[in-house]
């Protein structure tokens, strides 16, 4: 099976999507947890593609998939028959019959959802058990603790009724180890996952697979760290890269001191400078806050190994880089530069652009020739 795009020279650049470094990603995260490793590819798979990552996870093994939309678990299942595939955004309403037709399973966030959803089921609809999400402090998605206990003592209760399968709670801050809700939001957990005993239940999203002291339990559900960014920011990344992107040079020329370069001149070549325009832009989801001007720096990318930082702004299809310090014949008409890989990964491109590396990765443009390899 191929999910590449075809006829390369179509295209400005390329994004390499290395799926045997996913699924050792994926494999590595469920060693260190211990336990089972779910997956959660929601956002297209953070931009990689639903298809091509969820069949080569459900090939290596992984049965549980979490994604926010329904409509993104319908592609999830269509590549993955067998395997459990939870919607994080819950239920909405009038929402249950697609459930059932996709045997998809929601994640129930408040007591209306668990309620409509105990119902549904109560009429001999056939579906899959759904996750009940308690919020210990997002203050976003998830009953109160307090709710969850309550209903965990009720035992004839909505729950039964609603056959639940999983019981879950999501980290606010996991990649600060030093933030001490951390430790609250362990300990709230535990005392909800002890309330409804014999129940699956799962807690950590990347960073909380490196932890300390936080029990895994029987599913994790890590996302950011299995597309290769650093689940351990400000420390080496235990991932493997998991995606490359390369863009063509169009043209190059040298400019004098003093020249303003891009819409509205925002920047100013402070002494005679070699440029190169190339073929990728904010159209193509590279943030145009990455733009370098003459009072704020930005992006860079790699020509012939050297870093060659952006200069002006980012325009819709095109980014000029300074190309001065770049080796003797690498800075040329048709070269490729690298805008992701090697030491731009995900982190050092997301501060480039005053974001961070999941917003770069969601953000992956649809008109870049695609290449799926390891597969
Ligand atoms: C997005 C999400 C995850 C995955 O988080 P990462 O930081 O990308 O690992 C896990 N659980 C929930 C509820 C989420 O919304």
């Amino acid at each position: 099976m191929s999910f590449d795009t075809p006829d390369p020279p179509a295209y400005g650049a390329t994004l390499t999507i290395d799926l045997a470094a996913l699924v050792s990603n994926w494999r590595l995260l469920g060693r260190r947890a211990g336990t089972e490793a779910g997956a959660v590819v929601k956002a297209d798979a953070y931009g990689i593609g639903i298809e091509p990552a969820v069949t080569a996870l459900a090939r290596a093994g992984c049965r549980n998939f979490f994604v926010a939309h329904l409509s993104e678990g319908v592609r999830a299942r269509k590549v993955a028959p067998e395997a459990t595939v939870y919607i994080l955004n819950g239920l909405l309403p009038g929402s249950c019959g697609l459930y059932a037709e996709h045997a998809l399973s929601p994640v129930l966030g408040s007591h209306e959802e668990l309620l409509e959803w105990a119902s549904f089921r109560q009429t001999g609809a056939k579906v899959r058990p759904a996750a009940l999400h308690v919020d210990t402090a997002m203050n976003r998605l998830g009953l109160w603790p307090g709710e969850g206990l309550n209903l965990a003592r009720e035992k004839s209760g909505a729950i039964a009724a609603a056959d639940i399968g999983l019981v879950m709670s999501h980290f606010a801050s996991s990649e600060d180890e030093a933030d001490p809700a951390n430790a609250r939001q362990i300990a709230a957990f535990a005392e909800i996952a002890a309330a409804f005993p014999g129940l699956p239940a799962s807690l950590k999203n990347s960073s909380g697979h490196f932890l300390k002291d936080c029990p895994s339990y029987q599913l994790t559900r890590p996302g950011y760290a299995l597309y290769g960014g650093n689940p351990t920011p400000g420390k080496p990344n235990p991932m493997q890269p998991v995606v490359g992107l390369e863009a063509t040079i169009i043209q190059t020329r040298v400019v004098e001191a003093g020249t303003q370069v891009g819409y509205n001149g925002r920047w100013t070549a402070g002494s005679r400078r070699k440029l190169a325009t190339i073929c990728l832009g904010y159209a193509d989801g590279y943030p145009r806050n990455a733009s370098w001007t003459d009072t704020a720096t930005g992006g860079s990318a790699l020509v012939g190994g050297v870093t060659c930082p952006f200069v002006g702004s980012v325009s819709m299809d095109l980014i000029i880089i300074d190309v001065t310090e770049a080796p003797e014949g690498s800075a040329v008409r048709g070269a490729p530069v690298t805008l992701i890989g090697g030491p731009l990964d995900l982190e050092a491109v997301g501060a480039g652009a005053r974001t961070i590396g999941y917003e770069i990765l969601t953000s992956l443009g649809r008109r870049y020739r695609r290449r799926y390899v390891g597969l």
